[in-house]
């Protein structure tokens, strides 16, 4: 079920429920486009049209925020719990590693990326993991974009920041099954 917070809609799934379509959605290996809609992208959309197509054109978008719960349930619908950006990325770090997953993390200072892998790989060996730091330059992108589709991640985390993560995702499909804008979320899994 949907719930539209001016004119974004919203997914009332819960942390595992979110999990559970990206899990079916790789083994099943369908691709689809993930964004936490938090209030500051919510209310950016009012005055980015653009920015509301491709948050509404999604294929899951969760509920960032107890503001964004507090708001859907104003509108009568109920929302059991927010989703984050860090949140889902550490509930799906056991079923990633369960699953064998290959994962890319996109973003970030030079050598932040790395430190978060260094980190989450203590404690899901399973999982093969790539990255790339967040400030290269356009000419490099081209690479960056090749280095992606030779590792065919099952899952690629895409942390540069809102609403720039979730233009990238959707002007670049077919790099992976499940792609999620994530924000900060390297710097703070590096610790
Ligand atoms: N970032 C990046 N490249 C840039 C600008 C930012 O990789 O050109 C990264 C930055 O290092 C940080 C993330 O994007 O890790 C943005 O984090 P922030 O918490 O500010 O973003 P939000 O969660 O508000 O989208």
């Amino acid at each position: 079920m949907r719930v539209n917070i001016l004119g974004v809609t919203v997914d009332t799934y819960s942390m595992s429920e979110t999990a559970e379509k990206i899990k079916l959605a790789v083994s099943a290996q369908r691709p689809i486009r993930v964004v936490t809609a938090n209030p500051e992208i919510i209310y950016a959309s009012q005055y980015n049209w653009a920015l509301k197509n491709v948050i509404n054109s999604a294929d899951i978008i969760t509920a960032d925020g107890i503001g964004v719960v507090w708001a859907a349930r104003q509108l009568g619908t109920q929302i059991e719990e927010r989703v984050t950006g860090i949140d889902l990325v550490q509930s799906l770090f056991p079923i990633a590693n369960a699953e064998k997953w290959r994962m890319y993390f996109l973003g970030g200072r030079p050598g932040i990326a790395e430190q978060a892998v260094k980190q989450v790989a203590e404690d899901y060996p399973g999982i093969v993991f790539h990255t790339s730091h967040g400030y290269f330059q356009p000419h490099e992108e081209s690479g960056i974009l090749k280095e992606i589709c030779e590792f065919r991640p099952d899952v690629l985390l895409v942390g540069l920041g809102a609403p720039r993560q979730e233009f990238w995702l959707a002007e670049h499909p077919g790099l992976t099954f499940v792609g999620i804008g994530v924000g900060g979320s390297f710097d703070a899994l590096a610790g």
